[in-house]
């Protein structure tokens, strides 16, 4: 080869100018402050809101407050053995949560970890736990129903795929209770369930699991956790860890129904941690982007279009109230936010109405749609019959006469509020519901006396099952009750209701 001394001084010449120093700069700062699981981190100039911090012994931190001359950050784990002037390293990386089929089964905690005992978890890769919800032409229409298995929110506050619900009501009126039973009642239908606890007692997280495990749950639920015991930062990031790991199902075709409980405890975390970081307190001493942080979580429940796979993502969030109050600051917020409220009181609750349900004001301004036919059939005429009896009932309180036509009404909304009543752990499958709707709204009823009305109900069901099973399969293949049905739906209620008399004569 023939090379000129020309080309070869042009060729130097050009890397001199090409070359550039190339240094791998780490990113670091140091712990000026630290206490009550924040720490403020001087020199991270380049630090992005929400990003994973690298502290010693393998803490890691999460940036919260990017102030002019340093970070204000929260410990994601013990603050033992960090003091001033340790090195914090940037991770560039936002907080992220393993996602997986391997998750199915398991209880780990706000980040991934498990802690159920069962070993590693083999995970499909990692996702942030803050991901923008997905667009409008993204997403479908809700038109599936999500059946919860209680008659008295399948009937009249029905829930779709990809709908938000928020269920609200003071402490102990059986908030977890309904959560808990729309879990079990998606038992064989293919959605999987995540139950996500925010700063509960450990013993009812564990109670909780147990349940699940028992009733054979667990083998399509993921249980995120954050105890009353953990940091705050934990009890904040759980419900977004949650949310990660149903996406991964969502996007893969699934139908998800994520569980959020409760969300009031998740606003009090949040306020902690950011009163400690010195945020401005605003109402109620939350800080002023509360209502955010619950709108960008509840906003990631979606039913996604045909061409995404049309997975969905269901969320039920749980408030709790105080003394019923729910003009306060967080349900406020959280009823704007969500796409129905099923109220439960306390007064319905100790008089014996389990489910304690408030029918009258609660709603659910999407399900309608998803609703199966055959229920909208037997559940129109049924709000509105309770609508009137609740009026006559307080009209009858004062004792005053009332008319054939009231009382018959009066009796008849009796029969009605008895038949939705349900115990735990037993949801119904929608044929069912609706067949003890039918007879209910239908007149079926009124000569029975109320005290033997659940016994009825119990008794009808096992009836039909044995004799007349074609019946619910047919209302469960067709989803509308057209009049051939409902006429043998009724010679069928009929005939059952002479073996009944029978026995109850006997
Ligand atoms: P907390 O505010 O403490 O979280 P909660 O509102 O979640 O309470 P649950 O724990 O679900 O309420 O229920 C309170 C009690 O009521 C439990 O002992 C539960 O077993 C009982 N309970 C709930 N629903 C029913 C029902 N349908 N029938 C009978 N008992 C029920
Ligand atoms: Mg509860």
């Amino acid at each position: 080869m023939n090379i000129k001394p020309e080309e070869i001084t042009s060729i130097i010449k050009r890397e001199i100018q090409r070359y550039e120093k190339k240094i791998k700069t780490v990113d670091s700062g140091t712990i000026i402050q630290i206490g009550d699981g924040i720490s403020r981190v001087y020199g991270l100039d380049e630090c992005m809101e929400g990003e994973l911090l690298e502290f010693p012994n393998n803490i890691y931190g999460m940036a919260l407050n990017l102030e002019q001359d340093n970070v204000g950050c929260v410990l994601l784990g013990p603050e033992k053995n960090i003091k001033e002037g340790d090195v914090v390293k940037r991770t560039g990386k936002i907080v992220e949560v393993p996602v997986g089929d391997a998750l199915i089964g398991r209880v780990v905690n706000s980040l991934g970890v498990p802690v159920d005992g069962k070993g590693l978890i083999k995970n499909d890769g990692m996702r942030p736990i803050e991901i923008p919800a997905p667009s409008i032409i993204e997403r479908s229409s809700v038109n599936e129903p999500l059946q919860t298995g209680i008659k008295a929110i399948d009937s009249m506050i029905p829930i779709g795929k990809g709908q938000r619900e928020l269920i609200i009501g003071d402490r102990q009126t059986g908030k977890t209770a309904l959560a808990l039973d729309t879990i079990l009642n998606q038992k064989g239908k293919d959605v999987v369930c995540i139950y996500v606890a925010i700063g509960q007692k450990q013993s009812t997280v564990a109670h909780i699991v147990n349940t699940l495990t028992e009733m054979g749950a667990l083998d399509y639920t993921v249980v995120v956790e954050s105890t009353a015991s953990d940091s705050a930062p934990l009890q904040y990031l759980a419900p977004y860890a949650g949310c990660s790991i149903g996406e991964y199902f969502m996007n893969k075709g699934k139908d998800v129904l994520i569980i959020y409980d409760d969300l009031s405890k998740h606003a009090v975390a949040y306020r902690t941690m950011s009163l400690l970081l010195r945020r401005p307190p605003g109402r109620e001493a939350y800080p002023g982007d509360v209502f955010y942080i619950h709108s960008r979580l509840l906003e990631r429940a979606a039913k996604l279009s045909k061409e995404l796979g049309g997975g969905s993502l269901t969320a039920l969030p749980i408030i709790e109230t105080l003394a019923g109050d729910v003009t306060s600051y967080i349900p406020t917020n959280v009823i704007s936010i969500t796409d129905g409220q099923i109220f439960l009181e306390t007064e319905l609750f100790y008089a014996g109405q389990r489910p304690a349900v408030n029918a009258g004001i609660s709603v659910s301004r999407v399900g309608g749609n998803a609703q199966i036919k055959a229920m909208k059939q037997v559940a129109g005429t049924l709000r509105l019959e309770l609508a009137q009896y609740r009026e006559l009932a307080a009209f009858a309180q004062f004792g005053s006469d009332l008319d054939k036509d009231a009382q018959r009404r009066l009796e008849k909304g009796k029969r009605l509020v008895e038949v939705l009543k349900q115990d735990q752990y037993k949801p119904m499958p929608v044929e069912e519901q609706i067949i003890i709707l039918y007879a209910a709204v239908n007149d079926f009823m009124s000569d029975i006396k109320i005290v033997d009305i659940r016994r009825f109900e119990a008794a009808m069901l096992e009836y039909m099952n044995t004799h007349h099973r074609d019946i619910s399969k047919e209302i469960s293949s067709k989803k509308i009750l057209s009049d051939e049905l409902k006429e043998k739906l009724e010679a069928a209620i009929l005939e059952f209701k002479k073996v009944f008399l029978k026995e109850l004569v006997d």
